[in-house]
């Protein structure tokens, strides 16, 4: 699904990410995992070209994302990050509709999507989709933002310490609902953390950055076994 050839990043002689190599498979979810500075979202902003590599190719489907229209490929990608920024303006129905709209979906469509996706959140669609983004919590803006990322159905999607603001409670019910998401709805995820359980709890596999370079792939089983 996504495929990283000898990838390298460097900003103005600062060199953020050398020669990463790495697949990420259809379905799974890999988390890149490291130090604050390693190189993890230069990593995830190279494959929606927030960020253009220095070296190397970048494959997302088999398509090289150099050829493909940034606006056109970031429709085309989910993305999540801690700043989830909720248009204010606008309610949680019209916040999770955003990419579906500019993609002009029929709105009975569009509007069915939403209410699809609240209930799988647990959040009733006659009480939350006509709200505004300040009428709910922390934890529940964070959950509109990954139904607007999930909602036009992209295959893939890039979380960037998507639930790092939030309190431990929170954060731990949106790892859960996450994973069963994931699963039910067989989406590819690449997702950044730098902290170690969250990684353990949601990854497939999880990737050890380290000053730019990728020093580990394992199973969470395999990094639990080892001492
Ligand atoms: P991480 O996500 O692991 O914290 P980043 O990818 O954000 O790491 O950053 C990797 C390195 O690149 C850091 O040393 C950071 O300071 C540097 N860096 C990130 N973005 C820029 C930028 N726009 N200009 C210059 N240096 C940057
Ligand atoms: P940082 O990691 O440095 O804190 P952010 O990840 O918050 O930066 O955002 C970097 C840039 O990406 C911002 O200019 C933001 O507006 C832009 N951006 C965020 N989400 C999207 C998106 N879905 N499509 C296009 N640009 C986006």
């Amino acid at each position: 699904m996504v495929k990283f050839k000898a990838v390298s990043k460097d900003y103005n002689g600062h060199i953020a990410v050398k020669n990463l190599n790495l697949e990420v498979e259809e379905g799974e979810l890999v988390v890149l995992i490291g130090p604050s500075g390693c190189g993890k979202t230069t990593t995830l902003k190279m494959v929606n070209r927030l960020v253009e590599p220095t070296e190397g190719d970048i494959l997302v489907n088999g398509k090289n994302v150099r050829d493909v229209d940034p606006v056109a490929l970031r429709r085309q990608i989910g993305y999540v990050i801690q700043q989830i920024g909720l248009f204010p303006h606008m309610t949680v129905e019209e916040n999770i509709t955003v990419v579906p709209r500019l993609l002009e979906w029929p709105a009975t469509k569009s509007r069915a999507r939403a209410h699809e996706l609240l209930e799988m959140a647990g959040m009733d669609p006659d009480v939350y989709a006509n709200r505004y983004p300040n009428e709910l919590s922390g934890g529940q803006q964070q959950r509109i933002g990954v139904l607007r990322a999930l909602a036009a159905d992209p295959p893939l999607i890039l979380m960037d310490e998507p639930f790092g603001a939030l309190d431990p409670i929170s954060r731990e019910a949106l790892q859960d609902e996450l994973k069963n998401l994931q699963k039910r709805l067989r989406k590819t995820i690449i997702f950044v953390t730098h902290d170690i359980d969250e990684a353990l709890k949601l990854a497939d596999r999880v990737v050890v950055m380290k000053e730019g370079q990728v020093i580990q792939v394992a199973t969470p089983e395999d990094l639990l076994r080892k001492p």
